[in-house]
């Protein structure tokens, strides 16, 4: 096996710092805007950007996050959407909070960009409980592969792979230190 950094503590505060001022540019401010993190690691990345985009513009941006379960076996997603103060309605595992994505400017954050096929089980999720004024896509990493028509507006570091390769996304919330590595089985 072998081990390659492809992205230290440094590089992933720019590409998150970067990010901030492309949302902030693209969506001319935050008002409207939902930042909404995929799963473990897109949800502390959501957390970053929203910090970051309260420095640069002076308040507060709402996060969100979304759980996306068993989406390869079912159509059906599994989905708990919730904002920060309503974990009972998350747990529950139900679509919450409708008003959290209806007329908003919605950024959905992931780690990891793949074949697409999550996106695209958020997006029908989020599209079931409102009508978003619009959706944007930030990850941390696009590896290629697509499998759907979906490309992200926002990348922290484009990263060519192969299938066999994978990608380990190492956050100081929950792993201890912030790197991204690339790993060949
Ligand atoms: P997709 O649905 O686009 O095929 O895969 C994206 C989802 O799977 C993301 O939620 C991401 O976390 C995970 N994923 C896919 N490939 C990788 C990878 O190489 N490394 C990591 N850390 N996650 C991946
Ligand atoms: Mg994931």
């Amino acid at each position: 096996e072998d081990h390659r950094i492809i992205m230290d503590e440094t590089a992933i505060r720019r590409a998150l710092t970067r990010i901030a001022h492309e949302i902030v540019e693209k969506n001319k401010g935050i008002e409207d805007c939902v930042l909404i993190g995929i799963r473990t690691r897109g949800i502390y990345l959501a957390e970053r950007l929203a910090q970051r985009i309260h420095e640069i513009e002076g308040h507060p941006v709402e996060v969100s996050e979304l759980d996306i379960t068993s989406y390869r076996d079912d159509r059906k997603a599994i989905i708990k959407l919730a904002g920060g103060e309503s974990a009972a309605a998350a747990e529950s595992g139900i679509v919450a909070k409708p008003m959290i994505v209806q007329d908003k400017r919605v950024i959905l954050f992931d780690d990891v960009l793949y074949t697409g096929r999550t996106i695209r089980a958020a997006m029908d999720a989020l599209m079931d409980c409102g009508r978003p004024q619009n959706i944007q896509l930030a990850v941390l990493v696009d590896r290629g592969h697509r499998e759907l028509p979906i490309r992200p507006d926002y990348v922290g570091k484009n990263v060519p792979t192969s299938k066999q390769e994978q990608i380990v996304v190492s956050l100081q919330e929950v792993d201890d230190e912030d790197k991204v590595t690339i790993i060949h089985q």
